[in-house]
């Protein structure tokens, strides 16, 4: 038997110095964004009021297979990478299973999770390209932090979007993202014309993504030298993730060993991509089959109950239209429910793989039974999980309980994306079991899917 330490750890000298892009290695492409108005595919011009251009150019890059992770970039990364990669020991004993479980940790920053990797270059190339400003939304909370700690890096000023319920819920958060300088602002508000309408349509709104994501970007597009910045879901995010799955691969080369199952967790797709992307590379260059396992809320169920179409990436409707797995941007998850993985459509890149099955399989995970597994984990491997990452968590939980049935010892890898910290009121609504589990019912998804626009040849 390999003696295997608790954690692999890479030098600082190998953090990658390249980002890898899996576009140029779909056997099918995803399908393009499409502009709403010109009803065409969109192009780099369209972009360029929004993003930043070199972010766009990332965005439709379909042949560069690697991008140069750029000096000032890695050693951003420098304070916060390599990430570990651990072998979860305690748990295994705890399960008592033959599997071999491993995570990549990725919460080992002030943000608590990966989102941190794309902020940091994300900001870098706005910064290269002379502007001086930025907007954004977050939601849980992790993306608008990631994003204020490398605005204050990198010196630029920043106005995040938040919507209400994480405002008023999450105040901590709040004050997280004013320490490092930002400018935050409760969504929908009174400082755009699309956040007038809403709040005029529906006064008591809590907000949604969705509503957040219209309003930054209707205030980058009429401020000088602003753009927008978006913390999932598009092509260079994923792009920028990949440094997660780069590290895991390097890791495992160490020790000799390859995992059988990846398990990611998807909001929009990002971290999940960026774990699996690299490794969905042996697999299209026949190298290695590992088992793709996506894990989602029951609430929010994008894969499991979705429809693979057009939908906008806004409730404002004001984005391009992608082709991905959507619930309708109208959608509205359950109130109760925690965590980041509210978001109603899916990165389209995941979408395609999800849809020609080189990832095999989504899961959709009930509350309940997602913060038992958290408990678990924070109890055995003494990391409190944030509860996105929980769902993978779950995921791997089932796995390993499998191989105890069947005597099976596989390797088992999974994303843990971040930590808890800020999650307390949902760890203590499952502690005192007032934490519900919501299935939403069909009537509740065609109320959703009916908010997906109907376009004449677009579907
Ligand atoms: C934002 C977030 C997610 C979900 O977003 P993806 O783009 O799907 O990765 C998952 N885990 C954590 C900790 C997050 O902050």
């Amino acid at each position: 038997m390999k003696n295997i330490p608790r954690k692999i750890y890479l030098q600082e000298n190998e953090i990658p110095k390249v980002w890898y892009n899996i576009v140029p290695d779909m056997p099918e492409k995803q399908a393009p964004f499409i502009h709403p108005g010109k009803l065409k595919p969109v192009e780099l011009e369209d972009l360029l009021p929004v993003f930043c251009e070199e972010l766009a150019k990332q965005e439709l890059d379909e042949t560069t297979r690697y991008f140069e992770i750029p000096e000032e970039v890695r050693e951003y990364y420098k304070t916060f990478r390599p990430s570990p990669l651990v072998r979860a020991y305690n748990l295994e004993k705890e399960l008592k299973t033959p599997a071999k479980i491993y995570y990549k940790f990725e919460g080992n920053n002030t943000s608590g999770s990966h989102k941190l990797n794309s902020a940091a270059a994300q900001v870098y190339y706005c910064k290269k390209q002379g502007l001086t400003k930025l907007t954004t939304e977050t939601g849980a909370g992790q993306w608008g932090t990631a994003l204020a700690m490398a605005c204050a890096y990198f010196e630029m000023d920043l106005t995040v979007y938040m919507v209400k319920v994480s405002f008023e819920q999450k105040p901590f958060r709040k004050a997280v993202i004013q320490t490092y300088g930002a400018n935050v602002i409760a969504s929908p508000s009174d400082t755009t014309d699309i956040g007038k309408k809403i709040l005029a349509q529906n006064p008591g709104t809590g907000g949604s993504l969705g509503c957040a994501i219209s309003e930054a970007i209707e205030a980058a597009v009429k401020t000088d030298n602003c753009r927008y910045v978006l913390g999932s879901v598009l092509n260079h995010v994923l792009l920028h993730q990949s440094v997660i799955g780069l590290e895991t691969k390097a890791a495992f080369e160490k020790i000799d060993e390859y995992p059988d199952i990846i398990i990611g967790c998807t909001g929009g797709g990002s971290n999940s991509g960026g774990l699996m992307t690299p490794f969905i590379k042996d697999k299209l260059d026949k190298k290695q089959s590992p088992y793709f396992i996506l894990a989602e809320p029951v609430s929010c169920p994008s894969f499991t109950r979705g429809k693979f179409t057009y939908d906008f990436c806004d409730t404002g409707n004001i984005t391009p239209l992608a082709k991905m797995y959507t619930v309708g941007n109208g959608y509205i998850p359950s109130a109760n429910h925690a965590g980041g993985l509210r978001f109603h459509g899916m990165s389209p890149i995941m979408s395609k793989l999800y849809h020609d099955k080189i990832i095999d399989e989504a899961r959709a995970e009930e509350q309940t039974s997602v913060f038992e597994a958290a408990t678990l984990f924070a109890k055995c491997e003494t990391i409190l999980p944030a509860p996105e990452s929980s769902h993978a968590i779950r995921v791997a939980i089932d796995e390993a309980l499998k191989c105890r049935e069947t005597g099976e010892a596989k390797t088992i890898l999974f994303g843990l994306s971040g930590t808890g910290y800020f999650d307390m009121n949902a760890y203590e609504q499952f502690m005192d079991k007032t934490m519900t589990d919501h299935i939403p019912t069909d009537e509740e998804l065609e109320a959703g899917f009916a908010s997906i626009p109907k376009f004449p040849g677009i579907e």
